[in-house]
């Protein structure tokens, strides 16, 4: 089975959470069935091969991805945090949600400045999370080198927003 039949089939779809209202697409079940993780880690790195020197993850769920790729293509791994996690000097970015804001916090001066960065999530949704990575990753001097993602939900605006960024989703679903 290929890696979007895999993503597909493993999934699952829960209405009315966390709140009323939102379709919630639980990736969990995939990342459960190792050749079903596997695979999404080997497509992600074969997509942007020389494409990016570190790997950052956006909490909490991109955790996930950006580990098992910084390992496999051994580079250094940067955390995208919630605001307030990360102790000492941090850069901030603060992005809408659906109702009120959210902050991604980011420790500058870990990797090498100019380093390419793959960014990567489980889902996109209307891409606010993903815009302030992109800014935290620029603001902390490093490049962005693309964004991954497994799950792209379209019609909520992602794609558009993160303008010419290269971004990469394994399955696009409506
Ligand atoms: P956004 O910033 O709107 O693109 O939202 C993306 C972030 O919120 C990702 O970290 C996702 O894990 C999570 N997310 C947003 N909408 C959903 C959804 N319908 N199902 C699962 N996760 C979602």
């Amino acid at each position: 089975m290929s890696v979007s039949d895999l993503v597909l089939e493993l999934s699952d779809t829960i209405p009315d959470f966390p709140k009323p209202g939102i379709v919630f697409r639980d990736l969990t079940p995939v990342f459960a069935n190792a050749d079903a993780f596997t695979a999404i880690i080997d497509d992600l790195a074969a997509r942007f091969a020389g494409k990016y020197d570190a790997v950052a993850g956006l909490e909490a769920r991109g955790f996930l991805l950006a580990a098992a790729l910084a390992y496999a293509g051994h580079v250094p791994l940067v955390a995208i945090r919630k605001e307030g996690k990360l102790p000492g000097e941090v850069l901030s970015e603060t992005y809408d949600l659906e109702y009120g804001t959210a902050t991604f916090e980011i420790h500058p001066g870990q990797i090498v400045s100019g380093s390419r960065v793959l960014i990567v999530d489980d889902v996109l949704a209307t891409g606010g999370s993903a815009v302030a990575a992109t800014r935290l990753v620029e603001r902390a001097g490093y490049v962005v080198g693309g964004i991954g993602v497994v799950l792209e939900l379209d019609g909520l605006g992602g794609r558009d927003r993160l303008g010419d960024y290269e971004l990469y989703s394994i399955v696009t679903e409506a």
